[in-house]
C-alpha cells in the first residue's frame, strides 16, 4: 500500500531508465473499460493461482491483470488452460516476491511462478518497437561501469533481423503499448479480477462476438516481427472455430516461407501445440492449404498423394483430436511417427529392394527419414526414441511369433500395437492381425497360447523351420484367419 501511494507520487519516475524513453516516444489509446454486468465472466473458471499473483502484485502496489489467452476463453465460457498474468513490475521485481519464481528467457524475459503442477506466467509490459527505437537512441545514464552500460544497451535492444524478426524484446513499456504487441484483438484484453473489469485496448470483445480472428495493426509487419504469428493464425482458427479477417489471413501464403528463419526448436513447440489443440486434422488441413507445412512437415505432400497414407494420417490425427476433446492423454511421439510412416515405409522399401535384411534396413529408413525432418523442425530427443521403438516394434508384431508374451512387456508396446491398429484400419495391413492382437491382449494364458497355435506357421522359430519341410495343416490355413478371437473371447 505505502509502495503503492509512493509510486502514484512519482508517477512512473521508478521504472527502469530504458522505459522513460518508451514513455516518451509513443501516444496513450484508453482502453474501453468492460464491467462485469456485460463481460459476464465466470469467476469460479479462474484459477486460484493466477489470483493469488495478481493480488500479491496489487498488494506491493503494481498494476496486475490476467492477459491473452485466458482473458479471450474466459469470454468464451471456457476453462482456459494456462493463465498469464501481465504487469508493471520488472521481472526481477516479480521474482522478488515470490519464493519458487524463476527468470525465464533470453528473447523475451518472462517470470515463472510455480504452484504446484500449475505454472503461472508473468511478464513485464512490453514496449512498442517504435517506442524501443527512440529509447535505444537515447544517451546512456553517465557514470556507469563499461559492463552496466553493455548490460543497458542489451537490455533496451529490440534486435530485428534482415527479413523484420524481432530477435530480442526486453524492453518494458506502458499497457497500451504491451496490448498493441499481442497478436489478435481477441488475445489482447486484459482482466483485473479485484474489480472485475476487462479492459479491451483493440476492439477484441466485438471480435469475440463477431468469432472473427484479427491480427493487432498491419498484418504483414506483425507476420515479419515473428513468423510464428502465421502458425497462431491456423491453430485459432481452427481451435475456437473462428473466422479469419480478410486481411489477417490474406498474406499468410506468400509469407509462408518466413518460417524457415524460425529456429527449429520454437518451430517444433509451436506445431506441438497445433498437433494438440483437439482439431489437428483441421489445422493440417489449413497448413497444407497455405504452403506453411513445407517448413515443419515437408514429407506430408508425398505422403498425401497416396490415398492410402492420407487415410492413414487422417485417422491418427482424427484419434488425436478425439482424444483430446475426452480429455485423454495423447503421446507427441506417437503423433510425429505417425506423420513420418509413409516415408519411413518408402525408405524401408527401397532399401528392402535392394536386397537389405528387413531389420537394418527399416533402422536406416528411420534415421534418413528423422535426419531430413530434424532440419525443418527439431524433434525433441525424447520423443525421437520413442518414435523408433514404435516403428521398430512393427515388424515383430506383425509376426504374430511366440515374442509376443515379451513384447507385451515393453514399454512402447501399447502404442506400437495403437500404430499397428491404424495401419490395419487404413488398409495397410490385413484387418485380422489387428483383431488377432487385441484378442491375444484380452486374453489369459491358456487362450494365448490358443492363439499363438492358430496363428500360424510364421509364428514361432521352430514352427519356421519346419516349413522347409513338410507343409503341416496349420500352415496352409495361415492367413486365412477363420477366427475372430474378440468374439471368442466375449
Ligand atoms: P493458448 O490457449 O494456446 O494458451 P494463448 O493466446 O494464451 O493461447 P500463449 O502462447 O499462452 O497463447 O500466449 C499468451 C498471450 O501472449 C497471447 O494471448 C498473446 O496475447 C501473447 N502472445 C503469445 N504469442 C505471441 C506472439 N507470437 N506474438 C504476439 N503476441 C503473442
Ligand atoms: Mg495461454
Amino acid at each position: 500500500m505505502i509502495r503503492k501511494f509512493i509510486r502514484k507520487l512519482l508517477g512512473q519516475a521508478e521504472l527502469p531508465a530504458s522505459n522513460r524513453g518508451a514513455k516518451q516516444a509513443s501516444h496513450k489509446k484508453p482502453p474501453v473499460s468492460v464491467p462485469a454486468r456485460i463481460h459476464q465472466i465466470d469467476s469460479a473458471l479462474i484459477s486460484r493461482h493466477a489470483l493469488r499473483v495478481t493480488s500479491t502484485l496489487q498488494q506491493e502496489g503494481y498494476n496486475a491483470f490476467i492477459v491473452g489467452g485466458a482473458v479471450r476463453d474466459l469470454l468464451l465460457g471456457v476453462a482456459p488452460k494456462d493463465f498469464d498474468v501481465a504487469t508493471d513490475a520488472t521481472p526481477e521485481q516479480v521474482q522478488k516476491l515470490f519464493r519458487r519464481a524463476r527468470l525465464i528467457g533470453r528473447r523475451f524475459q518472462i517470470v515463472h511462478v510455480p504452484f504446484g503442477q500449475e505454472i503461472i506466467e508473468v511478464s513485464t509490459f512490453r514496449a512498442s518497437l517504435s517506442a524501443s527505437a527512440a529509447a535505444t537512441r537515447a544517451p546512456l545514464p553517465a557514470g556507469q561501469s563499461a559492463r552496466a552500460r553493455r548490460g543497458e544497451l542489451d537490455h533496451r535492444l529490440h534486435a530485428i533481423d534482415a527479413s523484420g524478426r524481432v530477435l530480442r524484446d526486453n524492453l518494458w513499456g506502458q499497457q497500451h503499448e504491451d496490448a498493441a504487441r499481442r497478436d489478435f484483438t481477441i488475445n489482447a484484453m486484459y482482466y483485473d479480477p479485484a474489480t472485475q473489469t476487462v479492459l479491451d485496448y483493440h476492439h477484441g470483445m466485438a471480435d469475440i462476438r463477431a468469432r472473427l480472428l484479427r491480427m493487432i495493426g498491419d498484418p504483414v509487419t506483425r507476420y515479419r516481427e515473428d513468423p510464428v504469428r502465421m502458425l497462431r493464425v491456423v491453430r485459432f482458427a481452427a481451435k475456437l472455430g473462428f473466422e479469419i479477417e480478410e486481411a489477417t489471413g490474406k498474406p499468410i501464403s506468400s509469407l509462408a516461407e518466413l518460417l524457415g528463419n524460425v529456429p527449429s526448436a520454437r518451430l517444433f513447440d509451436e506445431t506441438l501445440k497445433l498437433l494438440l489443440c483437439g482439431q489437428a486434422l483441421d489445422c493440417l488441413r489449413q497448413l497444407r492449404a497455405t504452403g506453411l507445412h513445407d517448413d515443419l512437415l515437408p514429407m506430408l505432400d508425398t505422403a498425401f498423394e497416396h490415398p492410402q497414407s492420407e487415410k492413414f494420417i487422417t485417422l491418427a490425427l482424427s484419434n488425436t483430436d478425439e482424444r483430446i476433446r475426452a480429455g485423454k492423454y495423447v503421446s507427441a511421439s506417437f503423433l510425429f511417427a505417425a506423420l513420418l510412416w509413409h516415408e519411413v515405409r518408402e525408405h524401408w522399401q527401397k532399401y528392402k529392394a535392394a536386397n537389405e535384411y528387413p531389420i537394418p534396413a527399416l533402422h536406416r529408413a528411420m534415421d534418413e527419414t528423422l535426419y531430413a525432418q530434424m532440419k525443418k523442425l527439431a524433434i525433441q530427443r525424447r520423443h525421437l526414441g520413442d518414435m523408433k521403438e514404435i516403428w521398430g516394434l512393427q515388424p515383430r508384431l506383425e509376426k504374430r511369433g511366440n515374442s509376443a508374451f515379451k513384447l507385451l512387456e515393453h514399454p512402447r508396446f501399447r502404442a506400437a500395437y495403437d500404430f499397428l491398429l491404424l495401419r490395419c484400419e487404413s488398409g495397410e495391413l490385413d484387418p485380422a492381425l489387428a483383431q488377432w492382437w487385441t484378442a491375444f491382449i484380452a486374453a489369459d494364458s491358456a487362450q494365448r497360447e490358443a492363439l499363438l497355435t492358430e496363428s500360424g506357421p510364421e509364428s514361432s522359430p521352430r514352427r519356421r523351420r519346419r516349413r522347409g519341410r513338410a507343409k503341416p495343416k496349420e500352415s496352409q490355413d495361415a492367413g486365412k484367419s477363420t477366427l475372430n478371437p474378440v468374439e471368442k473371447l466375449s
